[in-house]
């Protein structure tokens, strides 16, 4: 793979917004990524597996639960440096900002926010550190888009809960430690409950073949009669709105995710333009590139002003659901066409690995599908400014 010389465009001067700790925490993700991620992750992408030597190296960043408080060996960070970690890390590759997302957002975000003072002392530090890798069951093979109509269940048995079901598309399921599991109990309502691996009946089978995300590892959770203690059950909110608030923090966080894959094909692209020579000319000199080229930063730039915003109505706590759907929908979507566009520019190097393209175009396949498809986001704003469902 060719060197990283990546600069990030900043065309609107948004810097400015930004203070002296995010810029720091940025430039620390950036260096990390230049240093630690870029010189593998072909490699790693190609061979589809994990590479599991990075997992410190994400735990320094802070990109380990960097809103987490520090007194459970979170960062202590606000939303808009989460932002710019994910976007960073996400600059380096999909996979590897999974890994984060699901790790911060989906197992450490709703132990901190419905666990128990036990639970958070327990599981928190070690996912901080990396110690403890985790996952978040929520997909099944029969209930994706409609994770309500979910059929994994437990029930009472007295000392214990015994969970029964299959969860799929499960990423870091293959080598986590911890999973939590959304599940139905006797009644129908669903709660959360934190998995270990070892408990008898437990297993996560890889799945394999996949054209998109090879660097992250994604597999199934199988419970067959599994004994999960009392005290794994996650006291402090149940029914659909408990993965759901999860959903929120992680879908925010692939929005400024996705501007830093966007911002990665088109810095590449830029680069190519003025040095690769046709019919005597650099191609940047011509109007077609140019045209591509001038919406790729037009669109960057508006992305990058969703996401901001929606950081300061986190920060504030006024985002709803609905705007970040909004956000995640709108940049993925742009990132994934800027892909497109600049594996374009490069004509046949843009198809190797020599160069990132190729590798973001076909991991945002999976960034527009997961945590809510793209049609699913745009129903979500659909419902928002109508008032009238049309899911079902
Ligand atoms: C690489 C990868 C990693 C993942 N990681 C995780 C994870 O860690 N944890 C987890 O729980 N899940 C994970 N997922 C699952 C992901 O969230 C689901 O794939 C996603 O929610 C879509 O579900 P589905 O694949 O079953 O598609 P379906 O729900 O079957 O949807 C198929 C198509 O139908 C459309 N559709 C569905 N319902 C409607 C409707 N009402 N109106 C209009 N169109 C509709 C969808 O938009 C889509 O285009 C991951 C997925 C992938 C690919």
């Amino acid at each position: 793979m060719k060197p990283d010389l990546f600069e990030a465009p900043d065309y609107y001067n948004l810097d400015e917004l930004l203070s002296d700790e995010h810029k720091l925490v940025r430039q620390a993700a950036r260096d990390w990524v230049k240093r630690d991620v870029s010189p593998i992750i072909e490699e790693y992408a190609q061979k589809a597996e994990f590479p599991e030597q990075i997992i410190s190296g994400l735990a320094e960043i802070g990109a380990f639960g960097p809103y987490i408080p520090e007194e459970y060996g979170g960062a202590g960070l606000d939303q808009i440096s989460y932002g710019l970690i994910m976007q960073e890390i996400e600059r380096g590759d999909s996979g590897v900002r999974s890994t984060a997302s699901v790790q911060s957002s989906l197992v450490m975000y709703p132990i901190w926010k419905y666990g128990n003072e036990e639970q958070r002392k327990k599981y928190l530090p070690k996912l901080a550190s990396g110690e403890w890798m985790g996952c978040f069951g929520l997909t099944e093979p029969d209930h994706g888009s409609n994770p309500g109509g979910m059929t994994t269940n437990f029930k009472d048995k007295g000392d214990h809960y015994l969970l029964n079901g299959a969860k799929m598309w499960i990423s870091n399921a293959p080598f986590a430690q911890v999973a939590v599991v959304w599940a139905k109990n006797e009644e129908g309502r669903i709660h959360g409950l934190i998995v270990e691996r070892g408990m008898e009946g437990f297993s996560t089978p890889e799945t394999h073949n996949k054209w998109s995300l090879r660097a992250s590892a994604t597999g199934e959770l199988i419970f067959d009669n599994v004994k999960v203690p009392k005290e794994n059950l996650l006291p402090n909110k149940s029914g659909l709105g408990a993965p759901l608030g999860c959903l929120d923090s992680a879908r925010y966080g692939i929005a400024w995710g996705a501007i830093g894959a966007a911002m990665d094909c088109y810095d590449t692209a830029l680069r190519y333009s003025k040095e690769r020579i046709q019919f005597g000319k650099p191609i940047g000199q011509f109007q077609l590139q140019q045209k591509k080229l001038a919406e790729m930063i037009t669109e960057i730039t508006k992305a990058q002003l969703l996401a901001w915003r929606v950081g300061v109505m986190r920060n504030a706590g006024t985002a709803t659901s609905a705007q970040i759907s909004m956000a995640k929908r709108n940049n993925v979507d742009m990132a994934i066409n800027i892909a497109r566009e600049a594996r374009q520019m490069l004509g046949g190097m843009g198809i190797t690995g020599e160069y990132s393209l190729m590798r973001h175009s076909m991991n945002l396949e999976s960034v527009i599908t997961y945590e809510g498809t793209h049609d699913i986001h745009l129903l979500i704003t659909g419902l928002d400014i109508t008032g009238l469902n049309a899911f079902s």
